[in-house]
């Protein structure tokens, strides 16, 4: 009965570039993979560099009040070379991050057999980088002591809350306990040189660990875990950690496990009163947009992680799957955007 059937109402920021290609093409798979289970109720927003190049609107006050009544979001790309860096990026993305408190940037790195690893013998490679996304050194506290290009000083504080830190951290250990594989989370800090910080962050572990004697912990500087991020990817399973180094750390996962058409995302609301959004990492590709090459498959794995949000772990799963298969498969062949989505439609 279509009536009781349960909706979730998606808004849609196809955005610019690829992202208004690849898409329509999740959408298309994610309608496929839960089938009648739930209505999936579409609400498109234009937004972007392209609207914004349009009448100057980045993220105006009725569409954030419109976006913040949906379910969830699900995003394609921002960018365009035509806007200034940061514009887009603190006007349009922050400001739904904020807005919304998606205190958790949640990237699943998988590397999938088929795809090619920079790296010799990447092993298996299967974890999840949990980011702290509204604190740290992203606050925006700071400001200039004193101006002059030749005097300048310049300070950025970093933010850390118990109240912050530790929902970050229980989403670490939950999703560790969820993923049933190692159930380890590595915490990584540069606490040597971040005293103050550093130990907060180790207090909230240590007490969270406390009500997860099924999950163990261990603790990585920074910088030794960028290097086990290469020579010794498979070691990890979930790993938590704060705004700035969560940055760069995803960054660098993402290219071990075969780059940037592969690599899902989510900016998570931990307590479910605003919408959490899903987005694949890679940006507007403007040297290939409009050519209907772009491969969708970081946008369709990000559809998977909404579904999975909602509780539909085997529709989030088929698509898992189909992708898996599908890359196996076609990695090696060049398809266009639409041939992908069609392909792993087929397998759902
Ligand atoms: P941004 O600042 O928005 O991240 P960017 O130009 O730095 O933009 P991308 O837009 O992600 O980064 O593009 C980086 C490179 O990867 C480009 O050469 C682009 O063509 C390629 N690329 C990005 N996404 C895809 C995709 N889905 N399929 C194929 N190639 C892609």
């Amino acid at each position: 009965d279509n009536d009781v059937r349960k909706t979730i109402n998606i808004a849609v920021i196809p955005g610019d570039g690829i992202g208004k290609e690849v898409t329509p093409q999740t959408q298309a798979v994610m309608g496929k993979a839960v089938g009648n289970q739930v209505r999936l109720n579409y609400v498109d927003y234009d937004l972007g560099a392209e609207r914004y190049l349009r009448d100057g609107t980045l993220l105006n006050d009725e569409d954030l009040e419109s976006i913040g009544q949906q379910d969830a979001i699900l995003l394609g790309a921002v960018g365009d070379p035509r806007v200034r860096s940061g514009i887009l990026e603190r006007g349009l993305l922050l400001k739904l991050r904020f807005s919304f408190d998606q205190a958790v940037n949640l990237r699943p790195t998988k590397l999938y057999p088929g795809v090619n690893s920079p790296l010799k013998n990447p092993g298996r490679i299967d974890f999840a980088v949990v980011r702290e996304g509204t604190e740290g050194l992203y606050s925006g506290m700071g400001g200039y002591i004193r101006r002059g290009t030749d005097q300048a000083i310049a300070t950025e504080t970093s933010l850390n809350t118990a109240f912050g830190v530790e929902r970050a951290v229980r989403y670490a250990f939950d999703l560790a306990r969820k993923r049933g594989g190692k159930r380890n989370v590595t915490m990584v800090n540069k606490t040597n040189v971040l005293p103050h910080a550093g130990a907060l962050w180790l207090d909230i572990m240590d007490k969270v660990a406390q009500e997860y004697p099924d999950v163990t912990w261990d603790y990585l500087h920074a910088d030794a875990c960028t290097i086990f991020l290469v020579t010794d990817p498979s070691r990890f399973d979930v790993i938590v950690t704060d705004n700035l180094f969560g940055d760069v750390l995803t960054d660098e996962a993402g290219a071990v496990v075969g780059g940037i058409g592969y690599s899902a995302s989510a900016n998570i609301n931990v307590t479910d009163e605003h919408p959490s959004m899903f987005e694949p990492i890679h940006g507007s590709a403007p040297d290939i947009a409009g050519k209907g090459i772009a491969n969708p498959t970081a946008s369709i794995l990000s559809g998977a992680m909404l579904l999975e949000h909602f509780g539909y772990d085997q529709a989030a799963e088929r698509i898992q799957r189909a992708v898996e298969e599908d890359v196996a498969a076609n990695a090696s062949r060049s398809r266009s955007t639409q041939e992908v989505a069609q392909d792993i439609i087929a397998r759902l």
